[in-house]
């Protein structure tokens, strides 16, 4: 077994790219340390896959939402529809959901009045967001101030600046790194990695996307998220052990996850 026990706070095990390999693939995954998986859906079509896919396996989780990169496939009723699936199953979070202004083509108004309504589902709710924001930090983080969304989330592999993510963590926000933080070039992301505060931080892998630095051939996998792990802890001073302790402690309290 491993010395640490992570979450990976991000991956879409329901996809089907992983239909033929999700068992050894969550195996390989807890032998490499990895005690909870978090899913993330993205449209209405694919809640029951996820509810499925995490009632296979101990240890994982599920949040429901309708992300901002499939505008076209969602429907007005999706959104009641939301709100009768969280009311009815054990959700961790409401997501992801959130604002890419860096999609060719984007609807802004579209994505930020699908947002708002999904923001007020979790608030009524008392559940986190997991948010997926691109080139909208700003904005994001204006709708939420003028919505008092106090329940917090994850901003998954966060790509803001230094203020941004202060402004995040003041308002109950963990950030999410993944994959990105491997390439040698990722100055931005890996000097936040660096020195944001531990309590702040959550990793993932964005499986199977977000693929790490070295592995680019392949899709991504929740037992890559130690290299991951590795890779922080060559950035900061604290030990690997500490970091996995730490990033784990701070998304099982935020998801409300069981202890084991
Ligand atoms: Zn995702």
């Amino acid at each position: 077994m491993a010395d640490w026990q992570i979450i990976d706070s991000h991956c879409h095990l329901d996809f089907p790219v992983f239909d033929a390999i999700r068992q050894q693939l969550v195996q390989s995954a807890q032998a490499a340390g990895v005690s909870h998986f978090v899913i993330p859906a993205v449209t209405y079509k694919d809640f029951q896959r996820v509810i499925d896919t995490a009632s296979l396996y101990p240890h994982v989780s599920f949040a429901l939402g309708l992300h901002p990169c499939f505008m076209q496939e969602h429907q007005l009723s999706d959104l009641e529809k939301l709100a009768e699936y969280i009311e009815s199953q054990p959700v961790c979070a409401v997501g992801e959901i959130g604002l890419d202004f860096y999609l060719e083509g984007f609807d802004s108004v579209a994505q930020i009045s699908l947002l708002k309504a999904q923001l007020k589902i979790a608030k009524e709710h008392q559940l986190p967001v997991l948010l997926h924001v691109r080139k909208a930090h700003d904005i994001m983080l204006k709708m939420l101030r003028e919505m008092s969304f106090d329940e917090g989330g994850i901003v998954h592999a966060f790509s803001g600046s230094a203020v941004q993510a202060e402004r995040y963590i003041q308002m109950g926000f963990k950030l999410g790194f993944g994959g990105v933080v491997t390439y040698p070039r990722a100055n931005k992301i890996r000097h936040l990695a660096k020195t944001l505060p531990l309590n702040s931080i959550v990793l993932e892998t964005d499986s199977p996307d977000m693929r790490l630095y070295g592995r680019q051939g392949e899709p991504n996998q929740p037992k890559y998220i130690v290299d991951v792990l590795k890779e922080v802890a060559g950035l900061r001073p604290e030990s690997i052990e500490t970091i996995a302790a730490i990033t784990t402690a701070n998304a099982r309290r935020l998801l409300k996850l069981d202890g084991s």
